[in-house]
């Protein structure tokens, strides 16, 4: 049913609705309220709550407004139980002569505690009421810039009163079977408690976002996400992988030559590994693991298994720096010669004798996005790795996957990630990938020990500095920098860097920043790993996957502007030797509130799941996963955190639905708006 045909609802509003992603009166229902207000019934003033919606009812004993350059009208109210105030920042003198002592007043707002006791800002009122308490809670709904509350309201009673009459056609889409073993409501029974919630509705529940109404339709949005998320695995897996399993033999090959033995953790995220390219489809798996639990090896043996059938692997880095590292690293495990590495500072006969390289005789590719360029053809790839995904925006590694493709087969995918995602989220967000954890560090390591210090301490830290370095430890200075540019970013790292040569004339001191040439880049990283340079100042490039296990000192500075995952991740660049290791987060004082809780999280954990979880609660979902995968959990009531045991069932009967109803699926994902075209962004 057209929107127009709606009472109240001409073409301007048909226009905004659109944008809100209503198009017919259908979707309409399926915009859920934000919250509900409570007008049923009057709080006693002494019984409201700080940080609450309430209601009160009293008289008027005093009115008058501030002196001052912005003058606020104050009105005090009082009950049988206690008094609050009313502010109005906006009024009219009009108003205040309204307000008389003694007149009843009813108010709704926010109640908070000011200066003079308990408050409202600006709240809804009404002189002398005389209208009937609300008999069930009002929905207030997300709405958009030239579109009333009350339109929507409206609009929305009208369209439940439709749905009601029959004029309106809604398929259930779940099971009624299922429905009834899980206590839950029909589709319109859950439509008409969300929207329309009767009188004697359990309001705490619906207020807190638990009612079976509520329940009911996030198991549906829930549903929907996975489905489209399955899309998106089986379109990934809609052509065949070459099978290549690996003997014992041949991966003992490379654990021989490791100075270490796996541990149990990499060891079973291998297995997981290695039964997956065994299989006829490619593997879709995203491998976790906090800094220094090893990924590189495990990436290692993921290639030895394509290495072991002739195959070609591809492994692509965010940044130079650690594509070159890798570069290096794997060279231990694989014949350099049959090595290729290519990123974008590779050019002209250089770069077309790689080119050559890549489409003969290389087994093992190495290199940034440059790698994934349409003229860049390979010979016959079975796996890509892609490490640090979350820096990869889906095309480019898309377009790598492309690349194996000819044959009509497609390669195997192992995405790695150091940013630690809490479970529930991860099983979520990443439902289109199997997961494997690393969950355990190698032994031996000695927990980081963190301190911070405010940055007119440098004396202190100075000291601190020299002793390490003259002990034959390496530290790294971190410049944070807020810069917009690179070349900004590149410019104030250099002031720091000269800045701490004056400091430390006795110290040998690099510096290394995005506008530096690849060569240049590297240079520098090699004397660093070989102990020619004592200090590197370094902007935020060396974030991720640098390995430098004698360096034991980090100083972090203006730590305060960095969220907790990148702090976590930067810090990780040291305690990878057998040395107690130390990091100095630098902030520039004052600190807010949200800022000295990051930084006593990272002084007190290390564990890269418990920061993420406090990341969580400080920043929500959207921000931890990345822009990119904020669209894909844009949940409208569900909450990956909150809600993760209805998740649960969510995935349970996405399986079900799947297998006994697959007539449904795709009705569900487009009745949510969740298409897997939408979500194969992520
Ligand atoms: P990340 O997971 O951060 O990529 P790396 O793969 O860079 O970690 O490994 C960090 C360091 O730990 C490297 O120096 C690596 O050689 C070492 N390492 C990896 N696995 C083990 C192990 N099982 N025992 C001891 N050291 C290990
Ligand atoms: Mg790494």
């Amino acid at each position: 049913m057209e929107l127009e045909q709606l009472k109240g609802v001409g073409k301007a509003s048909v226009e905004k609705l659109n944008q809100l992603g209503i198009h017919e009166v259908t979707d309409l229902l399926f915009h859920l309220p934000l919250r509900y207000e409570d007008k049923t019934r009057i709080t006693d003033i002494a019984d409201a709550q700080g940080f609450q919606y309430a209601q009160i009812e009293g008289f008027i004993t005093k009115s008058y407004v501030t002196q001052g350059n912005r003058p606020i009208l104050v009105v005090e109210v009082a009950d049988d139980s206690s008094s609050i105030q009313l502010k109005f920042f906006n009024f009219y003198y009009s108003q205040k002569l309204k307000m008389k002592q003694d007149l009843r007043i009813r108010a709704y707002g926010e109640v908070r505690w000011g200066m003079q006791g308990k408050e409202i800002i600006h709240p809804e009122f009404e002189l002398s009421p005389k209208s009937k308490l609300a008999d069930s809670l009002t929905a207030i709904y997300p709405k958009t810039e030239g579109l009333s509350q009350k339109l929507i309201q409206k609009a929305l009673i009208q369209s439940m009163a439709l749905l009601s009459k029959g004029e309106l056609q809604l398929s259930e889409l779940l099971p009624a079977q299922w429905l009834s073993s899980q206590d839950l409501p029909t589709l319109e029974e859950a439509l008409i408690q969300v929207h329309t919630p009767a009188p004697d509705t359990n309001l705490t529940a619906l207020i807190n976002n638990q009612h079976p109404g509520q329940q009911r339709l996030k198991v549906e949005e829930m549903l929907a996400h996975f489905l489209a998320l399955h899309q998106v695995k089986s379109q990934a897996q809609s052509h065949p992988a070459p099978e290549l399993p690996i003997t014992a033999q041949q991966a003992k090959s490379l654990t021989d030559k490791l100075p270490f033995t796996l541990t149990g953790a990499q060891q079973r995220v291998v297995a997981e590994i290695h039964k997956d390219m065994a299989g006829q489809l490619p593997m879709q798996r995203l491998v976790q693991g906090d800094v220094g639990s090893g990924k590189t090896v495990v990436a290692a043996m993921a290639i030895q298994a394509a290495l072991s059938h002739g195959k070609q692997s591809v492994m692509m880095a965010p940044t130079e720096i650690l594509a070159e590292q890798h570069y290096l690293g794997l060279q231990e495990f694989f014949e350099p010669e049959h090595i290729a590495f290519l990123s974008g500072s590779i050019k002209g006969k250089a770069r077309e004798t790689v080119l050559e390289q890549i489409a003969t005789t290389a087994q093992v590719v190495i290199g940034t996005h440059a790698l994934f360029q349409q003229d860049v053809i390979y010979r016959d790839l079975a796996l890509v790795v892609v490490d640090e995904q979350h820096r990869f925006g889906v095309h480019q590694r898309l377009a790598l996957k492309q690349k194996g493709a000819d044959k009509g087969e497609v390669p195997h995918n192992l995405i790695m990630t150091a940013t630690p995602i809490p479970r529930t989220l991860a099983q979520v967000a990443y439902a289109n990938l199997d997961i494997s954890v690393i969950d355990e560090l190698p032994p031996g390591r000695k927990a980081i020990n963190t301190v911070l210090i405010s940055n007119d301490k440098m004396p202190q830290l100075a000291e601190r500095i020299i002793k390490a370095c003259s002990a034959g430890e390496q530290a790294y200075w971190v410049c944070t920098l807020i810069e917009e540019s690179e070349n900004l970013r590149a410019k104030a790292a250099e002031d720091t860097y000269q800045e701490l040569q004056d400091w430390f004339p006795d110290i040998k001191i690099g510096l290394v920043h995005g506008r530096l040439k690849g060569d240049e880049k590297k240079q520098i990283m090699a004397e660093f790993k070989a102990n020619q340079i004592q200090l590197l100042v370094a902007t935020t490039v060396i974030e991720v996957g640098v390995d430098v296990p004698n360096a034991s000192l980090m100083v972090i500075d203006n730590a305060e502007r960095l969220g907790l995952s990148q702090l976590h991740q930067l810090r990780g660049r040291v305690g990878r030797g057998n040395r107690q290791s130390h990091c100095v987060l630098m902030y520039q004082g004052p600190l807010s509130q949200n800022a000295q809780t990051r930084l006593q999280t990272m002084r007190n954990s290390n564990d890269g799941f418990e920061i993420a979880r406090q990341d969580l609660k400080l920043r929500g979902p959207g921000e931890i996963l990345g822009t990119q995968q904020k669209g894909s959990m844009a949940f409208r009531l569900s909450d990956p955190e909150k809600d993760a045991e209805l998740f649960e069932t969510a995935r349970a009967l996405a399986d079900m639905m799947l297998k006994k109803h697959p007539e449904n699926c795709k009705k569900l994902t487009q009745r949510w708006h969740r298409t897997g075209q939408e979500l194969a962004k992520v």
